[in-house]
């Protein structure tokens, strides 16, 4: 299938399409067939700069635009890619392999943001207030941080671009957007749409290139550059907080997960089964969200990797654009070369292979869906994100160990609990190290709610009240007492 003609391939620069300085291009290509499907602009570090030159330029005038303006640019965003919401399912199927329900499933998620931070935008409200000695008056206000740098991954690739923009776009900040190099085409599109919208020249400039550290990594050097929003791996983000660190940078850092799913013998089991196959075959598990353990409690543990395996080995698995499809291709060779490489680490620890357990013979990039039971803690699968449709499962005796199998990571984005007991629900949610917690549900994820993890999973929280905060700095005046003459 042909990509839509309405998708830009050049890099999008105060206000204007653009090739790369030096005339370079990379291929983006269909993982589902590995064919090539476009051919886009590759940045360089003199053409980040130029972005950079931009952002800095548009601060002020669209610091100083009025809310409701902001708001309205939102608002309109929001509504043209819910009308244009099959070009933009299509693309995203064709850049990532997700299949088409699930790809329009993010054009709403990722749209939500856009009307979201529309109703923040006009509610940026500050105080006044006597100091506690009523000498003093106190004034506390919210001003934008400035120029962002935004890097996105590859997995949802209009989410995680509207989620980062959209309350940066609301604070009043202009922005650099990198896209991942093997899904561009998507932000692509959604630039030109806010473009269209009427965002002023120089606020959105986006930058694909294949050489990420080298085409960003001047912008930290640069003073003007005030802010860095990241989603992806914890091992770059790792690297890119050092790199913020020499210019004391705001960070908000959206990284890596190894979530638990735990199962206890007081759940619902068709409720349990369902979510737990939503949380590993959402995204076709290529999310940071993706169920990555399964611990079961050791008395349904047989039953519950039954229907699991029922569920998923019997998976309708094709290319993205087909009708009926339910599991796409993985992204690329090495990510199918990674997943294979778990699964056969697992079994030769001993794991028993319940479905799938292999690639899949075909052109593009696709693995079975796979479920493993009798999983040793120590496997890689259980100790790494597996970023594929592989469920790993293993039991546990006691909500004790159940706790302390959760919190045996550095990770700590979401986990997911699965009991009728509301008791324990919440003992949970304060005993596992968890930015989210999910009870008897696979997907959770919500515009309005705080999106974002804790230990090495990041810092930071996207969407929701807490979202726009991210992007505004807070500035106290101290006022000399108004009655002393
Ligand atoms: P990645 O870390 O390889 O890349 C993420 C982005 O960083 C890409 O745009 C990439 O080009 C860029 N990048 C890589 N090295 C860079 C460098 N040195 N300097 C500047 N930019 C650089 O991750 P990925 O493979 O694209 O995405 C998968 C990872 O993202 C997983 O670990 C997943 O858990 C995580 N993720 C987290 C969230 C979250 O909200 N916590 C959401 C989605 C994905």
């Amino acid at each position: 299938m042909k990509l839509p003609e309405s998708v830009p391939t050049q890099l999008f620069i105060n206000g204007e399409w653009r090739d790369a300085s030096g005339g370079g291009q990379f291929a983006v290509e269909d993982p589902a067939t590995s064919e090539v499907l476009a051919e886009v602009a590759d940045a360089t570090a003199a053409d980040a700069m130029a972005a950079l030159d931009a952002a800095a330029e548009a601060q002020e005038s669209w610091a100083r635009t009025a809310p409701r303006t902001r708001a309205e640019l939102l608002r309109a965003g929001f509504e043209a890619i819910t009308d244009r919401a099959e070009e933009f399912a299509t693309v995203m199927t064709l850049e990532m392999g997700k299949p088409l329900a699930e790809a329009r499933g993010e054009v709403a998620y990722g749209a939500e943001f856009l009307r979201w931070f529309s109703e923040e935008a006009a509610r940026i409200h500050g105080r006044y207030s006597p100091a506690p000695d009523g000498v003093q008056r106190m004034l506390v206000t919210k001003r934008p941080v400035g120029p962002s740098l935004l890097i996105t991954p590859w997995n949802f690739p209009l989410a995680m671009a509207t989620r980062k923009s959209a309350p940066a776009l609301a604070a009043g900040c202009t922005m650099v957007i990198k896209p991942a190099a093997l899904t561009p085409l998507t932000t692509l599109l959604y630039t030109s749409v806010m473009a269209e919208a009427g965002v002023p020249a120089g606020v959105i400039n986006v930058i694909p290139t294949r050489r990420s550290g080298a085409t960003t990594e001047p912008l930290f050097a640069d003073p003007r550059l005030r802010k860095l929003s990241f989603t992806g791996s914890t091992e770059v983000g790792r690297v890119l907080l050092r790199q913020a660190s020499d210019n004391v940078l705001r960070t908000s850092m959206e990284l890596g997960g190894n979530a638990p799913l735990l199962v206890f013998d007081d759940a619902d089991l068709d409720v349990a089964v369902t979510g737990a196959f939503n949380a590993k075959l959402r995204n076709g598990g290529e999310a940071c969200t993706a169920a990555n353990r399964i611990y079961v409690q050791a008395g349904i543990a047989e039953e519950f990797t039954r229907r699991l395996a029922e569920r998923i080995g019997s998976v309708q698995v094709g290319h993205g654009i087909d009708d009926g499809t339910q599991l796409g291709p993985v992204i690329d060779a090495d990510a199918r070369e990674r997943i294979d490489g778990l699964v056969r680490d697992a079994v030769a620890d001993g794991s028993r292979v319940l479905a799938g357990g292999s690639a899949l013979d075909r052109p593009g990039y696709f693995y079975a869906p796979t479920v493993l039971a009798d999983v040793p803690a120590g496997a890689r699968v259980m100790t790494e994100e597996i970023f594929g449709p592989v469920a790993p499962v293993a039991t546990f005796a006691t909500e004790d160990e159940a706790v302390a199998l959760a919190n045996s990571t550095p990770f700590g984005l979401i986990s997911y609990v699965f009991t009728t007991d509301l008791s324990r629900s919440l003992r949970l949610a304060e005993r596992i190290e968890t930015g989210m917690l999910a009870v008897n549900s696979g997907v959770i994820s919500n515009p309005a709610a705080p999106f974002g993890g804790v230990k090495q999973s990041g810092l930071g929280r996207e969407g929701s009240a807490e979202g726009i905060e991210e992007y505004l700095e807070t500035v106290y005046v101290g006022i000399a007492d108004p009655y002393a003459r």
